[in-house]
């Protein structure tokens, strides 16, 4: 049987409607979420996203603040920005879009971002409080998976998650998100990784399988267990003569081919993509409700 396909489109609009109805009831309250995105240099896929947060800013009801900074500025200018951004009480969520110039370190500049505010969840107090499960900011692109897991009516719960990519924006988050208790959660956790030998063992006996491996189409359906739900979170650029851009999008999965294997499976585009701005939103929104106690 075909695998049912999980549309991120779809479930990201649900999100960000309820993101809006949120946004709604803190205005009434006289609280109105408020976003800044620092972007820094003018590197056209980082302006493409930045555009996609302040559009879902302005569906949503969110104030967003973009700034600009030079790709020649020192770090210490953007240094100088967040602190600034973290003094203003009327600024609820910063983002500093990555990457970042070479002469900026992305490290030091990710833990200058007040963790009440970080609504990317990569500042290590985050990090630290999601492995040990206290209530914090998560990054954006893992907490959306099991959002499309559940309210595509597939259980987490009791499941075998194998993850491929230890990454610390995708898998390593990803695993402390579903080995959590909880009915969005509560696996057990496998993460592979470059340095797994015989991965397709693994692979092969998870009910849940998400590659977040950065190689296009790498999973194929002999690594994958007949019915497992299977989320992509790779996207990557393979040269296409007849797309008009030259080029297509496609993800970690051989999407053809496992698709007559998998139980549920997300499509790239459309699938995980969609969600990292949609969980965006939803952080911002519980960073304005934890600092201002509503
Ligand atoms: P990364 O390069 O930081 O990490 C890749 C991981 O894959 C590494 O941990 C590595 O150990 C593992 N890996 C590489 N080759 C492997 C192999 N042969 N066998 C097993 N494991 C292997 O990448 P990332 O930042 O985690 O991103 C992964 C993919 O997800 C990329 O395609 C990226 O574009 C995509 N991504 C999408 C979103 C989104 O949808 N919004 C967000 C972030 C990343």
């Amino acid at each position: 049987m075909a695998a049912k396909i999980i549309d991120g489109k779809v479930i990201a609009a649900e999100i960000r409607t309820e993101v809006k109805a949120d946004v709604g009831r803190l205005k009434q309250a006289g609280l109105t979420p408020c976003l800044a995105v620092v972007l820094v240099g003018k590197n056209p896929a980082s302006r493409s996203y930045v555009g996609s947060k302040v559009r879902a800013c302005e569906e949503t009801g969110i104030t967003s603040l973009k700034i600009e900074i030079a790709a020649n500025a020192k770090e210490q200018d953007l240094l100088d920005q967040i602190d600034k951004l973290n003094r203003d009480i009327n600024v609820h969520g910063i983002l500093v879009q990555l990457p970042l110039p070479h002469h900026m370190d992305e490290e030091r500049v990710t833990e200058r971002i007040d963790p009440a505010k970080d609504v990317d969840g990569f500042h290590p107090e985050n990090v630290g409080k999601l492995s040990i499960g206290l209530d914090g900011l998560t990054p954006c692109t893992p907490s959306g998976v099991p959002e499309l897991i559940s309210r595509s009516g597939l259980s987490l719960s009791g499941k075998h998650a194998v993850i491929i990519g230890r990454s610390n924006i995708v898998g390593k988050p990803l695993m402390n998100i579903l080995m959590q208790k909880g009915e969005k959660a509560n696996c057990t956790v496998t993460c592979c990784h470059s340095g797994t030998d015989h991965l397709a063992n693994y692979t092969r006996q998870a009910d849940i399988l998400i590659a977040a491996i950065g190689v296009p189409e790498f999973v194929t359906a002999g690594m994958v267990k007949d019915g497992a739900t299977v989320i992509d979170v790779g996207i990557n650029r393979v040269d296409d003569s007849e797309h008009s851009r030259g080029y297509r999008l496609v993800g970690d999965v051989a999407y053809h081919d496992v698709r007559d294997v998998a139980g549920a499976i997300t499509p790239v585009p459309g699938g995980v993509g969609p969600m990292t701005v949609a969980m965006l939103m939803k952080n911002t929104v519980k960073a304005t409700r934890m600092i201002s106690g509503v």
